[in-house]
């Protein structure tokens, strides 16, 4: 890897006492606001351990998420993200440490914290033979929704579906599955959506539509935790990410403040075939703490 010159500006903002980082001409974005919007957190995870029989897959992991933003855990095939993500919702028992969801134990309180949080996971176990539409009324049901039916429209509409509504479920593509499976995660308006690999099956246009319920979903005041291989959308939405490697957190913080911590100012990139010089980002951040680039993984 060749390293090159600087493209990152610091600008003090002498009322707020707020640094924003402005970079030109790079993969991260154009401005971005350093500090917290909140510090109010919803995660707290404290030297979380787990073990699968003699495979230790969390050895004491820590770190916090807070409210209004996107959490991003970041790590190779393997590494442990979805054990995380089946712990912090409740769905398994953890061996050791302290796990706290929106102040709820998930072990012990998972009867409090299930309506306050939204789950989409690789398999969201739709009925296959029902419709897209009763799919989405039965879960509304259970959520207690006032109009289930108006409700499951709704968030058709939302997730780009409202053709399918009719369709039974195993008609639709991967693609569709994964928008319903976003509907259905978001049906109790939960204040805290766990995302794991949202966008992975979907075109471009179906991912960005998805970035963009994440953020309205932050902007609106609720909380993500989302893993993802996608590093650029990790640097897009997460205003924090922990990057998991040999069941530890190697490193955690805002993407950009991580960039400029650990990695030169600038690297050279293979772009529409020709190697040209830019600010690191993601990709060259998670190489540098799990010696793989994503797909050698
Ligand atoms: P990927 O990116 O491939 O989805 P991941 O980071 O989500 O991977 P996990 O699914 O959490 O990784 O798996 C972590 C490790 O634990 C892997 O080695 C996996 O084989 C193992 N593992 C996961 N679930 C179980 C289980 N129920 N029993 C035994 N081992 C398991």
């Amino acid at each position: 890897m060749v390293f090159g010159l600087c493209r990152l500006f610091v600008v003090p903002l002498a009322e707020s006492g707020a640094v924003i980082l402005e970079i030109s001409d790079n993969n991260i974005g154009k401005s971005v606001g350093l500090e917290s919007e909140t510090t109010e957190s919803v995660i707290r995870v404290q030297n979380l351990k787990h073990s699968y029989g003699s495979l230790s897959v969390l050895q004491g992991i820590s770190f916090t998420a807070y409210r209004g933003q996107v959490f991003g855990l970041l790590g190779a095939n393997g590494a442990g993200k979805t054990t995380t993500v089946r712990i912090l919702c409740g769905q398994m028992a953890y061996e050791s440490g302290l796990v706290d969801v929106l102040g709820c134990d998930p072990c012990r309180d998972g009867g409090k914290l299930r309506p306050l949080i939204g789950v989409m996971s690789e398999n969201p176990g739709h009925y296959e033979r029902l419709s897209a539409l009763a799919n989405l009324v039965f879960f509304a049901r259970i959520f207690q929704c006032e109009e289930p039916k108006s409700r499951a429209l709704e968030l058709l509409k939302l997730v780009g579906l409202e053709d399918k509504q009719n369709e039974p479920v195993s008609h639709l593509s991967k693609g569709m599955h994964q928008r319903l499976a976003l509907a259905r995660a978001l049906i109790g308006r939960p204040q805290l959506l766990f995302l794991d690999e949202p966008t992975s099956g979907l075109d471009p246009t179906a991912a960005v539509k998805v970035h963009q319920l994440i953020d309205k979903f932050c902007v609106d005041g609720g909380s993500v935790f989302l893993t993802t291989h996608y590093l650029r959308e990790a640097e897009e939405l997460c205003a924090q990410v922990a990057i998991l490697n040999d069941g530890r957190i190697a490193c955690c913080g805002n993407p950009l403040e991580l960039c400029a911590k650990y990695l030169p100012p600038e690297v050279e990139r293979k772009r529409g075939g020709r190697w040209v010089h830019q600010a690191p980002g993601l990709e060259e951040l998670f190489q540098y703490f799990t010696d793989r680039s994503i797909g050698q993984e």
